[in-house]
């Protein structure tokens, strides 16, 4: 196994994962389907890529409302 020197980020820093794929969210991520949208009725997240919003730019997206599946 091994560690790769990525920054330590702070220790309290909690972790979001995806409430569809069961993945890690992450920030900073060039790919649009990897970023987070949340949803408005509930306090789940999702990656762009797991919504019904797959394959739309983030920058279009993240303006309109959003139901996850277990809201709509
Ligand atoms: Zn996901
Ligand atoms: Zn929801």
């Amino acid at each position: 196994m091994t560690t790769a020197p990525i920054q330590e980020n702070k220790k309290s820093k909690e972790i979001i994962k995806c409430s569809s794929c069961e993945e890690e969210l992450v920030s900073d991520v060039e790919e649009d389907e990897q970023k987070n949208i949340g949803c408005d009725q509930c306090e789940r997240w999702f990656h762009l890529g797991c919504t019904e919003f797959i394959g739309l730019k983030y920058e279009d997206v993240k303006s309109r409302d959003f139901s996850c599946l277990y809201c709509s």
